[in-house]
């Protein structure tokens, strides 16, 4: 039985990893499966017309060409914040909130294909955002993510980025804050920074302000990480280039992995920390290519069955064609 009113984050005795139990959540809509036989969009629930009143945020465009909604079936809903239990079975209440981002009224219309005027209209409202809910009590962490593709978990195929406020900072964020510090501690440099020179053989693409590569021990396959050049901790810091430049990294790795892949689900994971000096903010994109099993799941180990040396140079190759 729940301990709280809405969802709870437990910790698990054996292992320090968390979990979110949110009751109902199975109910939510599964567009996707739908998508891919005949399209009815009708059904699409981030159709203009098909949008709920009462879960309308902010919009940017008349009409809109960005649309921030409230999640229907968020992860975070409990209403009992800072409500904890510690000890063997400990837990706090999953309070905060769920948004997304409808990125285009226009259904089909792919990351890839939007222009960097409007990638940086997306950009300047998923900041707008994450400022307002920085703002509010209780929030320790604002996550943001685009899942693309059933098999990356998107349940919905109309393009959409979301965006989670946690009220305790967990997890791989955690983690990583942690070793950027200890790093920085041992070594008196940034961990990111010094990555950027060292990961240079499996470089996939550099402009002005950003580099991105094939981490060395990549979990995933064809994984990339896109790094700003500037020790910035969080989007907001970015200059107008930067933001350009950001653009830019996903627009190419996203179609050339398309290129070489095929259509694909994928994931893009941000990692920022607000006013925090030993962090440098981060960008991953996990293209899902193959499902987790045994491996993964029994020993958290990744099974990754492309070098990222030779993943690099293909991308690297095809940079060159185009
Ligand atoms: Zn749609
Ligand atoms: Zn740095």
């Amino acid at each position: 039985m729940a301990q709280y009113d809405g969802s709870e984050i437990r910790r698990d005795y054996r292992t320090g990893f968390f979990s979110i139990i949110v009751p109902g959540r199975s109910q939510r809509p599964h567009e996707l499966e739908e998508d891919r036989g005949a399209q009815d969009l009708s059904k699409c629930p981030f159709e203009p017309q098909n949008i709920e009143e009462n879960l309308k945020i902010m919009h940017v465009g008349e009409p809109w060409e960005i649309m921030t909604i409230k999640n229907k079936f968020p992860e975070l809903n409990g209403e009992t914040p800072l409500d904890k239990k510690s000890g063997f079975l400990s837990s706090i209440s999953g309070y905060g909130y769920n948004e997304v981002v409808i990125e285009s009224p226009d259904h089909n219309l792919k990351l890839e294909d939007m222009d960097i005027k409007h990638l940086d209209k997306w950009l300047g409202v998923l900041i707008e955002r994450e400022e307002q809910l920085y703002s509010r009590n209780y929030i320790k962490y604002v996550q943001i993510f685009r899942n693309f593709g059933a098999d990356a978990g998107a349940s919905i195929g109309h393009p959409h980025t979301q965006i989670m406020a946690w009220p305790i900072m967990i997890g791989n964020i955690k983690r990583r804050a942690k070793i950027t510090s200890s790093y920085r501690l041992k070594k008196g440099s940034c961990i990111y920074e010094d990555a950027i020179k060292i990961e240079e053989p499996r470089r996939l693409y550099e402009n002005g302000s950003f580099s991105s590569f094939a981490p060395f021990a990549s979990r995933m396959t064809a994984e990339s990480i896109i790094i700003p050049k500037r020790h910035v901790s969080s989007l907001i810091e970015l200059s107008q280039k930067e933001r350009e430049d950001l653009l830019d990294e996903f627009k190419r790795i996203i179609s050339i992995n398309k290129a070489i892949f095929g259509g694909h689900s994928y994931n893009i994971l941000f990692y920022e920390l607000k006013k925090n000096e030993d962090f440098h903010m981060h960008f991953e994109i996990y293209p899902r290519l193959s499902t987790l099993a045994g491996v993964e799941l029994g020993q958290n180990v990744f099974v990754n069955t492309i070098e990222p040396e030779k993943y690099s140079q293909d991308f690297r190759a095809r940079l060159e064609s185009v």
